[in-house]
C-alpha cells in the first residue's frame, strides 16, 4: 500500500515537474515586446504557408473576396482642390522626441498637419522609438497630436511594401491592424491613407500593366475599408537631405517652381517625414517659409480636399480620461498599457497573461517543492 502511495506521488510529482520547466521555457519568451513579435511570427509563417489561400492563413481579412469584387476604388489625392492651397502631411512616426518639435512648430504657426503613423516599423525594430506597440510615449504624442487638432492617418502597421503583401494576405492585415490600432487610441477610424514606399497609390493602368492589378487591388481594398489615398503633388525628400535643407527646397522647386506651377492655379499635398530632427528644426520652418513666399496658403487636408471630416463616419477623435498615462505603469521597458489592446486577434495572448501566468507559475514552483518533501518524507 504505501509503495503504491509512493509511486504515485513520484509519478505526480515527475509530471508536476516536466509542466513546470515547459511553463518556465514559455515564460522566458513571454515578455510583452518578444510576444508579440512571435505572434506576428507565427502569422508570418502561416501566411507563407498557406500562400495560395487567403482563407486559410490565419489571418482573416476585414473585406472579403466577394465585397472586393465590387467595391470601388479608393480615390487618390496629391493636390487641393483649390488654387492657392498647400497642405503639410509627416509620415512614419510617431517619434516622441522629434514629432513634439514639429508640433510646436505648427502650434507657433497656426498650421493643421497631418500625420501618417505606423505601429511598429520593421525597419526601425530594435527603436524605442515609432512604436506604438508598448511605450506609453509614443502613445502620448499620438493623443497630443490629435488635441492640438491635427490629423492622424493610417501609413499601415508594420510600413511594409503592401504589393509584397498581396499574395499572402500581409496586405489586407498591415491596413485592418492599424485601423484598429488607431481606433483603440483615439476611438475613429482615419480617412486618409498613406501607402509605404506609395506603392498601391499609383495609377500605373496604361504604361505600367504589370503593376496596374496590383495597385487596382490595393485600392479597391482600401476604397472598401472608407479610406482615401493620400499621396504628395511635391516632395521634400528630407530623410535623404538630413540638414542639406536647401536640396529640400531644390526637390520642391522641381514642381513648384514659379516657371512650373502658380498659386493661381496649382496646389499641393507636401511630403515630409516627422521623425529626424533635421526635419523638425531646419527643414520645415524653410519649406513654411519656402513654400509662403511663393504665395501658397497652408491649409488643413481636410480643408485641401474639400472635406468636413478627417474620420470615418464623421467621429471625431475621443480625448478622453483614460487615455492619460497609467499612474500604475513602473516599469519602462515592459508596459502593459490600457491602450495597448490590440482588437486583432493575432495579438490577442500578448500582454495581459504575462503577469497571470508568472503568478501562476510560482504557485507551481512552491506546489512541486512541497511534493517532494512530501514524497522524501513517505520514501526515506
Ligand atoms: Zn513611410
Amino acid at each position: 500500500m504505501l509503495k503504491r502511495i509512493n509511486f504515485i506521488l513520484l509519478a505526480s510529482a515527475l509530471v508536476y515537474g516536466a509542466t513546470f520547466n515547459n511553463n518556465i521555457n514559455s515564460n522566458v519568451n513571454s515578455d510583452v515586446y518578444s510576444n508579440v513579435n512571435n505572434n506576428y511570427n507565427n502569422v508570418n509563417d502561416n501566411l507563407n504557408t498557406n500562400a495560395d489561400s487567403n482563407i486559410s492563413t490565419g489571418y482573416t481579412p476585414r473585406i472579403s473576396e466577394e465585397q472586393l469584387a465590387t467595391a470601388q476604388r479608393a480615390p487618390v489625392y496629391t493636390s487641393c482642390i483649390n488654387p492657392g492651397q498647400v497642405a503639410f502631411t509627416f509620415d512614419d512616426g510617431p517619434n516622441p522626441a522629434t514629432t513634439s518639435k514639429v508640433l510646436d512648430f505648427l502650434k507657433a504657426n497656426n498650421i493643421i498637419g497631418t500625420f501618417f503613423i505606423t505601429a511598429q516599423n520593421k525597419e526601425r525594430i530594435d527603436s524605442d522609438q515609432i512604436n506604438l506597440v508598448n511605450h506609453q510615449p509614443s502613445f502620448d504624442i499620438v493623443k497630443r497630436i490629435v488635441q492640438e487638432g491635427h490629423y492622424i492617418g493610417s501609413h499601415t502597421f508594420y510600413h511594409e511594401d503592401l504589393f509584397l503583401g498581396l499574395e499572402n494576405g500581409r496586405m489586407e492585415m498591415n491596413i485592418d491592424t492599424m485601423t484598429d490600432k488607431i481606433y483603440d487610441i483615439i476611438g475613429t477610424k482615419p480617412i486618409f491613407f498613406r501607402p509605404p514606399l506609395g506603392n498601391g497609390g499609383y495609377y500605373f493602368d496604361d504604361e505600367d500593366p504589370i503593376n496596374a492589378p496590383k495597385n487596382e487591388r490595393v485600392q479597391k481594398y482600401l476604397g472598401a475599408s472608407g479610406f482615401k489615398i493620400i499621396m504628395w503633388g511635391a516632395d521634400t525628400r528630407d530623410w535623404e537631405n538630413k540638414e542639406n535643407v536647401e536640396a529640400d527646397v531644390m526637390e520642391l522647386s522641381k514642381h513648384m517652381d514659379p516657371t512650373k506651377a502658380s498659386p493661381t492655379k496649382d496646389s499641393f499635398i507636401i511630403l515630409m517625414h516627422d521623425i529626424y530632427d533635421t526635419t523638425a528644426d531646419l527643414a520645415l520652418p524653410r519649406v513654411y517659409e519656402y513654400v509662403t513666399e511663393l504665395g501658397y496658403k497652408v491649409v488643413s487636408l481636410t480643408e485641401c480636399l474639400g472635406l468636413t471630416s478627417a474620420y470615418q463616419d464623421n467621429i471625431e477623435p475621443e480625448i478622453i480620461n483614460s487615455m492619460e498615462p497609467d499612474d500604475t505603469i513602473t516599469n519602462t521597458t515592459i508596459i502593459k498599457s490600457d491602450n495597448d489592446t490590440l482588437q486583432n486577434d493575432i495579438y490577442s495572448s500578448s500582454s495581459s497573461a504575462t503577469s497571470t501566468k508568472t503568478f501562476y507559475i510560482e504557485v507551481k514552483l512552491i506546489y512541486s517543492i512541497i511534493s517532494l518533501i512530501l514524497i522524501s518524507f513517505l520514501l526515506f
